[in-house]
């Protein structure tokens, strides 16, 4: 089978991240790359050579987007960011859809109109709550003590980003009054509610200016705290995804397949993707999610998966 790939994602080098989300991915398993970007070193030809040509391989193989992400915020290191916009502008064509993956914290609106300089079009926002910010940061464990999703979507919006909406499904994905009285609910009642939440959270996603929207479930590597957090926090929650899984099939109308496998919906206006598989671990679904550039400079296809390097 052809490679098929979705994205490249490049790692901001960081030295650890401002949150400490609990359902973090990047601590469940090991990220043995050791960091050969150095900011304070006036030269780091070395690590932006490799950089540049594996983005120019991943050009080859048919990657139009590239993903800044990370074991961080990308935001956290603007030095890079800048050095990362002059080596895709030496590529002989540079990337014209850039993404930015974050929870928003620090992103005021001036970092927007530097990321906008920098040549990001799409903001992939990472959510836990759309309804309530305290809710929100407390489970991101958010180092921006006054991050409003709100304010982000409306500035971000005004600015012209794409808007990408990523909603990390948990049991408290739900809006403040959802859990009361919800014990003494019958599993029909429970039901109802959750369907009412699904619409509800849609809804929220237009207020928020959202042109695309993820629902994703948690992924979690047995054994580790987060894991443990995970198996206690998301029941309701993946009813919700379930639930939202049949409401677009029911009415909205199918745009496309993602290379990658999952269905994309048009739904009142914005798209919508589940994504039961972020991780690519789906073993009857061979195709390459994504390339990932790691901190070391090196192209690997898996993110938990020091031997799935390319080169
Ligand atoms: S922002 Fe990302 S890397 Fe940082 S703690 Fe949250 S999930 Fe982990």
């Amino acid at each position: 089978m052809s490679e098929v790939i979705q994205s490249l994602s490049i790692c901001c080098p960081a030295k650890c991240c401002i949150n400490h989300c609990k359902t973090c991915t990047a601590r469940q398993h090991e990220n043995p790359y050791p960091d050969r970007y150095d900011g304070s070193r006036v030269d780091c030809y070395e690590y932006w050579e490799e950089v540049i040509k594996r983005m120019e391989y991943a050009q080859r193989k048919g990657c139009e987007t590239v993903m800044l992400t990370g074991s961080n915020e990308p935001q956290q290191n603007r030095r890079w960011l800048e050095s990362l916009y002059l080596a895709m502008k030496s590529l002989p064509k540079p990337f014209l859809n850039i993404e930015i993956q974050t929870t928003g914290a620090f992103i005021d609106q001036d970092y927007l109109l530097f990321l906008k300089k920098m040549g990001v079009t799409t903001l992939a926002i990472s959510t836990f709550n759309i309804f309530d910010d305290e809710k929100n940061r407390e489970i991101e464990e958010c180092g921006d003590k006054n991050l409003n999703i709100q304010e982000l979507c409306k500035n971000a919006y005004e600015i012209g980003f794409n808007i990408r909406i990523c909603v990390n499904v948990t049991d408290h994905v739900f809006s403040k009054d959802f859990y009361n009285g919800f014990e003494q609910a019958s599993d029909a009642e429970k039901q109802e509610r959750i369907q009412k939440a699904s619409a509800e959270i849609l809804e929220r996603c237009t207020e928020l200016h959202a042109n695309q929207v993820t629902f994703r479930k948690m992924w979690c590597n047995p054994g580790t705290p987060e894991a443990d957090w995970i198996d206690a926090n998301c029941t309701y929650g993946n009813s919700l995804l379930d639930t939202v899984k049949v409401t677009i099939k029911e009415n909205g109308t199918l745009i496309n397949i993602l290379p990658y496998g999952a269905a994309r919906y048009d739904y009142n206006g914005f798209s919508i993707v589940i994504d039961t598989d972020s991780m690519a671990k789906d073993e009857n679904n061979a195709a390459i999610k994504y390339y990932i550039i790691r901190e070391n400079g090196k192209m690997y296809s898996s993110w938990d998966s020091p031997a799935s390097i390319v080169f």
